[in-house]
């Protein structure tokens, strides 16, 4: 088996690193001595006869062959120290051998080699025996030493240790640096594996999702398309390498979408936006809805940085909203006609002055009921062409207050009936560019329910103003107010709380969500605020005259700018 240390190839690196730099270090010697035997032969012609010359030029390409075979890498590093201080010997051999070739000097390759490569301990050692082995040769040499002999024998030392102290210095701040370096290459290189890592992670996961996904940079340029919506264009025979579906149509699906329009379009433009619907396919054909929403991103700066479209199918949604839809509205439509001809009926029996007072009264709570199915009737048909048409409007000036005024006489009788006392505050006219059927619509809605939703000797108060550029009507109530976990919800449609539902009021859930609606296409809001068993308040708020800046019918999206 590999050792951890084998297979590691940063580790095998690092050997082939120390064996090259003891090898090129020591053909750095072998080099000198080359051309110093090239200058025995012109130079020194008497020394070719000394065996001491050629011992010592031997035990430099010796130590040369040594250098190149010894996995230096693997062995100990002191041992390495060896190689030079032999060096140095074989130096000294040869100088002494041949003193006019000036050898002392090829001392500095040996003493840089030391400085270099190992401590200043080795340096030392190195210099002590430079120094040393010079002065021996000199005194077994047998002439008496002279002054200019001692400056001379301790030149070449000098000069080598002040080369060796710097190159020591400088070496070992590049070993430093060259440490730095690596551990810097070593976080960048783990920095891009942990990214590179992260990517494929993001990309795996935004393949097996199932919606489509696309995103772009800050110049628009499509950086990433998941497989769900490569699957989704496909499908319907986009061209290839498109990344988004060429024709789409609005949510009437017949009207296609200009380019500015196009989820894609503003995605680009830097908006963001919820929900936008769209359908693909020729109409007539094999068709699909999809639902767009796009988010923005930001750089490390806080800068536009492109961003991410999210698509989801929304065909089986939209198809059982339309069923659902078709058949209440089939439903309660052939109910009407039944239901209004039962309601003619009685009437036209209790017209007869000869009933007697029991069946009398049995005839008008049967009529009561009657109506009250009427109603219901009435308020799902409208709830589902409504859904199907959209709420058409028709806006002209009038005075919010005569409406409300309306609303409550309207319902005072079913406040006396409930024993509920309803009162009106409203100063003054509030004028407002609106449709009155529509506020009408909403008004009649919150007061019914406020008092439906009242408790007996419970109060109404609606409350008509202007404030600034809007008119406000609220409607509060003393009843037993909503929980807050259904609070979001009482505008959904159909929704109904538990209470209304086990209680004797009748209702369809539906005219919250219609009167929401209205507000909405009036450019305003409809809130509400309530606390449990004190009571609630329904608050409408339309801009006084915004007809101009109503959102376009059909569009079904929340939008909001980026930039
Ligand atoms: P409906 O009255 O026909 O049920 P709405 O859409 O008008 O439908 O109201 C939805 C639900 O909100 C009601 O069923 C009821 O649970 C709750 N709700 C509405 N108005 C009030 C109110 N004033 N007080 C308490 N609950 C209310």
């Amino acid at each position: 088996m590999r050792s951890g240390a084998e297979a590691d190839p940063r580790a095998r690196r690092g050997r082939a690193r120390v064996s090259s730099a003891v090898l090129s270090s020591q053909l750095l010697i072998s080099a000198a001595a080359l051309v110093m035997v090239v200058a025995v032969l012109f130079l020194d012609t008497e020394a070719l006869g000394d065996p001491a010359l050629f011992a010592a030029i031997g035990l430099i390409f010796a130590l040369t062959a040594v250098a190149a075979l010894v996995p230096w890498g693997s062995v100990p590093k002191r041992w390495g120290a060896m190689l030079p201080l032999l060096n140095i010997v074989a130096i000294v051999a040869v100088s002494a051998a041949a003193p006019t070739l000036g050898a002392p000097l090829l001392l500095i390759f040996p003493i840089i080699w030391l400085a270099r490569s190992f401590g200043p301990r080795e340096t030392i050692v190195g210099f002590a025996l430079a120094f040393g082995s010079l002065l021996a040769v000199r005194i077994l040499g047998g002439s008496p030493l002279d002054s200019s002999d001692f400056a001379s024998l301790l030149l070449v030392p000098i000069v080598l240790g002040f080369a060796a102290t710097s190159i020591s210095i400088s070496s070992s701040r590049a070993r430093a640096q060259t440490v730095l370096l690596r551990q810097h290459a070593r976080h960048i290189e783990r920095a891009l594996e942990s990214a590179r890592r992260q990517e494929e992670l993001r990309d795996a996961v935004l393949n097996v999702v199932s919606f489509g996904v696309v995103a772009f940079d800050r110049e628009g340029r499509v950086t990433f398309v998941n497989r769900w919506q490569r699957r989704a264009l496909a499908d319907f025979g986009a061209p290839p390498g498109a990344v988004v579906h060429p024709l789409i149509y609005q949510a009437d699906e017949i009207t296609p979408f200009s380019d500015d329009e196009r989820p894609f379009g503003r995605a680009l433009a830097g908006q963001s936006f919820d929900n936008v619907v769209f359908w693909v396919g020729e109409p007539g054909g094999r068709r699909a809805a999809y639902s767009a929403s796009c988010r923005g991103l930001t750089d490390a700066e806080g800068e536009y940085d492109g961003g991410v479209i999210m698509v989801r199918d929304v065909t089986a949604e939209l198809e059982a909203v339309r069923a659902r839809d078709d058949l209440i509205g089939s439903v309660t439509h052939e109910l009407r006609s039944p239901l209004t001809s039962v309601l003619g009926y009685l009437d036209l029996v209790r017209d007869d002055e000869s009933l007697q007072e029991e069946t009398r009264r049995m005839l008008d709570v049967a009529g009561s009921n009657a109506e009250r199915l009427l109603v219901i009737v009435t308020d799902l048909l409208q709830a589902a062409s409504d859904a199907t048409m959209k709420l058409e409007m028709a806006f002209l000036p009038m005075d919010l207050r005569a409406v409300a005024e309306d609303a409550v006489d309207a319902a005072r009788l079913l406040a006396r009936d409930r024993q509920v006392s309803i009162e009106l505050h409203a100063p003054r006219e509030v004028h407002v560019l609106a449709d009155p059927a529509r506020l009408r619509q909403v008004l009649d809605n919150l007061v019914t329910n406020a008092i439906k939703y009242n408790r007996p000797g419970g109060t109404v108060i609606v409350r008509v103003a202007r404030e600034g550029a809007n008119a406000v009507a609220e409607v509060q109530d003393t009843g037993r107010g909503i929980a807050p976990g259904d609070l979001p919800r009482v505008f959904d449609r159909f929704y109904r709380t538990a209470e209304a539902r086990s209680s004797r009021s009748v209702g369809t859930g539906l005219g919250l969500a219609v009167s929401r609606d209205i507000a909405e296409r009036h450019g305003g809001e409809l809130s509400v605020q309530s606390v449990l068993d004190e009571g609630s308040t329904f608050r409408l708020r339309v801009p006084v005259s915004r007809a101009a800046e109503l959102p376009r019918s059909g569009a079904n999206d929340e939008s909001r700018e980026t930039r």
